[in-house]
């Protein structure tokens, strides 16, 4: 028995590293260039799909690629290993879906026969998704997971070869000298498997949440939260692509007199007083319009299709909104100007032009106005 393990160990360790590369190349594949999103969310509400085919597919691929183990003749893969990772990168509910889904992929390869899988596949997600998420050092949790996770998978079988004769004529784990090697074999595969794929996943996993960071903060302004200047440069032009066919407004505002109050109730007094605006303003627009701070006390409304009396109903309802908000030590209010782009000619810098010229009539004529 020893003189077959040896030699069939180093098959075992290249094949061992051809499957993990493969699986290594798919992660990387799927999640950074499908942008899939793989974090622990456990709120999440909607079932992460993307996700859950991205496993289903490595799933699928480690079967496709099996490893040749000791005793000669007998294949096993690391379908064990992403589903345990499945569970911990997409939850509980997701996971189970994965499991289902990986049960339905094997009995497709493998024949009916291999619905007992579904004892293992689906016992040990949660558990390894519980052991991971609860253990202080996240390696030991992936070890353990993985090791539980096997122990599961290899008491199934050898239930199944006492009871079933059936499956104790095709099964080659029967043999008590078999299943010895065997054992060592996937408990050693899948532990390393599940530790370096959850390397490479923990890695693409590290950098999408840094580059949504990254992003988030290169387009808010980190005093009200809203658009900047250069987000909302950008959200317009593509806006006014479709100008011809919706009409576009713009609504360009200013806070009255705002010097004022900076030099009566302070800076930061006027900071608070910012927030409070751009509140106000988000309250009165739909999730669909894009609101941004063009500077200072300066902002800006894009309404995508809304015609100019549409558009001029939601300036006087920002208008009131403000007016009617409480401020620290005296009523705050703004004048605004609107305009509408209903050709496709116009440029983005006319349309500013516009509800800047606007903006300068309704404080001419006297301001907390709209013209
Ligand atoms: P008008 O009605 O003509 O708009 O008068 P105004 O005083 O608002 O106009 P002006 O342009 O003279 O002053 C704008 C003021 O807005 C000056 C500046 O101190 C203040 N401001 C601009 N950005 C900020 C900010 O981020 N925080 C605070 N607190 N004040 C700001
Ligand atoms: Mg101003
Ligand atoms: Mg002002």
């Amino acid at each position: 028995m020893k003189e077959v393990f040896e030699i069939s160990l180093w098959t075992f360790t290249i094949q061992l590293l051809e499957n993990l590369c493969v699986l290594f190349t798919l992660i990387t594949l799927f999640s950074q260039y499908a942008q899939l999103r793989l974090e622990i969310n456990l709120d999440r509400k909607e079932i992460n799909w993307a996700g859950i085919l991205m496993f289903a597919l490595l799933s699928a691929f480690t079967m496709g690629i099996p490893i040749q183990s000791s005793p000669e003749g007998v294949i096993f893969d690391l379908r064990l290993a992403v589903v345990i990772l499945g569970s911990l990168y997409l939850g509980l509910r997701d996971g189970a879906i994965l499991a289902i889904l990986t049960i339905i992929i094997r009995c497709v390869v493998g024949g009916s026969g291999w619905i007992l899988w579904a004892i293992p596949a689906l016992l040990y997600g949660p558990v390894a998704y519980y052991i991971i998420l609860h253990s202080k050092k996240r390696y030991l949790g992936l070890v353990l997971a993985s090791t539980i996770g096997t122990f599961i998978y290899l008491l199934t079988l050898a239930a199944l070869s006492w009871h079933y004769d059936w499956f104790q004529s095709i099964s080659p784990y029967t043999a008590w000298s078999n299943f010895k090697v065997l054992a060592v074999s996937k408990f050693l595969c899948n532990a390393l498997a599940v530790l370096l794929l959850d390397r490479a996943l923990f890695k693409i996993v590290a950098m999408q949440k840094q580059f949504t960071n990254l992003t988030f903060l290169a387009n808010t302004d980190d005093m009200t939260g809203l658009a900047n200047h250069r987000r909302f440069q950008e959200l317009l032009t593509n806006t006014l692509q479709d100008a011809a066919q919706n009409p576009v407004s713009v609504l360009m505002m200013d806070v009255d007199y705002f010097k004022i109050y900076n030099d009566t109730f302070g800076h930061q007094a006027g900071d608070v007083a910012l927030k409070k605006v751009a509140l106000a303003i988000k309250k009165c627009v739909r999730d669909s319009d894009i609101v941004g701070r063009y500077g200072g006390e300066e902002f800006i409304v894009v309404l995508p299709k809304t015609k100019p009396s549409e558009a001029f109903e939601i300036a006087e309802r920002i208008r009131t909104s403000v007016q009617e908000t409480q401020f620290l030590g005296r009523q705050v209010t703004v004048s605004i100007g609107v305009t509408t782009c209903s050709e496709a000619d116009k440029s983005k810098e006319n349309i500013i032009e516009e509800a800047d010229t606007a903006l300068y009539w309704a404080k001419n004529l006297g301001r907390n106005c709209v013209h």
